[in-house]
């Protein structure tokens, strides 16, 4: 018995007697039950394997090799995330072809993992950038864009001006790339969608069983949307001049908006635009330019999540526009505010401060009117 722990004493025979007897290797058998233990497969750097990896490909073969002692019979496979702009940007940065170096680095992170003793079937490793592979995204792809569920559009994507790519909300870090800490910019950019609005109703009642917290599955809500509600056309009426009077607005300048309390729309006293909505340039009174556009400069800088937070003051500004309600007959005032974004729904709201959170705090901190029109039952 040693009195100290010295891995390198034993670990590597056992490392060669696991794999001379293939211990790890998935056959299948019908008559044990099945689990599944899959993590996310990694993006494999130059850098190697970090200690945030093994936070979570640890814990996951403790799981898996409990399962095997409990009977199961496991798939536990590993592969690569290597396509896309972080492995193209790191080429050009080493002035390699790509191919070669997502390889080589895929088995500096494989002989890693070995290392560590975790227990993958490596008869079923795939790498994302294989042509065996994404034939099978491209079916995926191709299917989907037939059954009309893949579209093109625009969006206001988080750019990172230095590694040239877009990031995913999770991948900014106080307005700063998480990659090289360049700050983030919002850029309008043609995108490829899935129509997961279609299947928003049956994602919204299959969130409700699961067993996650509370928080998350707003988040989730917010992010899938809802597809019943009311889109409709607002149009713009009045200007504010230089001089503070207000004449009829010179030209055809139309908003949509969705809503799904329709019910509410005689408390509509006033309409927000998302600072990047594209008619924001055009129907702001020019005395009003700057403070518009320091809104949406400062929009820019900010995360979707940020801008989202309930807690947070919201940041917006008066347009000098006004756009007729139909249902009242009013002119009512027209905000742009970062609360409002261009990727959800049409980048244009109703305000309804009597009967919507964060439509109320904007209206408290902006001294618009609030009416009440729906009342309660009870
Ligand atoms: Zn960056």
């Amino acid at each position: 018995m040693l009195s100290r722990y010295e891995p390198e004493r034993f670990e590597a025979e056992w490392r060669r007697r696991w794999k001379e007897a293939d211990l790890f290797r998935t056959v299948e058998d019908p008559s044990r039950p099945k689990f599944y233990a899959l993590d996310f497969f990694p993006y494999p750097s130059g850098a190697g394997l970090s200690v945030g990896h093994l936070r979570n490909y640890i814990p996951t073969d403790v799981l898996a090799r409990a399962k095997r002692m409990q009977g199961f019979n496991v798939l536990h496979p590993m592969g690569w995330d290597a396509f896309g702009l972080p492995a193209e940007n790191e080429a050009i940065a080493k002035g390699r072809h790509p191919a070669g170096m997502v390889r080589e680095y895929a088995e500096t992170y494989k002989r890693q993992q070995d290392l560590v003793g975790i227990s993958y079937d490596w008869s079923r490793e795939v790498n994302s950038s294989d042509p065996s592979f994404y034939k099978w995204t491209q079916y995926i792809f191709l299917t989907l864009f037939k059954r009309g569920l893949a579209y093109r559009g625009e969006y206001a994507a988080n750019w990172c001006p230095s590694c040239q790519t877009v990031l995913a909300n999770e991948e900014v870090e106080g307005g700063l790339c998480w990659r090289c800490g360049t700050p983030v910019v919002k850029k309008v950019l043609p995108q490829w969608f899935f129509k997961i609005t279609d299947y928003a109703e049956r994602l919204l009642s299959d969130l409700d069983p699961i067993d996650w917290p509370e928080g998350i599955k707003m988040m989730q809500r917010n992010w899938i949307g809802r597809s019943e509600g009311a889109e409709f056309e607002w149009r713009v009426v009045k200007q504010e001049q230089e001089d503070g009077s207000v004449e009829d607005f010179d030209g055809d300048a139309r908003f949509r908006v969705f809503t799904t309390r329709i019910d509410t729309v005689f408390g509509a006293t006033f309409c927000v635009l998302a600072p990047e909505h594209p008619l924001v340039e055009r129907i702001t009174a020019r005395h009003r330019l700057a403070a518009v556009r320091a809104v949406r400069e400062q929009a820019e800088r900010t995360t979707e999540q940020d801008r989202l937070a309930e807690s947070r003051e919201k940041v917006g500004a008066f347009t000098g526009a006004y756009a007729l309600n139909e249902f009242t007959n009013e002119a009512v005032p027209i905000y742009v505010a970062d609360y409002v974004l261009m990727g959800y729904g049409t980048g244009a709201i109703m305000a309804v401060p009597a009967h919507d959170e964060r439509d109320f705090e904007f209206a408290s901190s902006n001294r618009l009117e609030i009416r009440r029109v729906v009342g309660s039952a009870a």
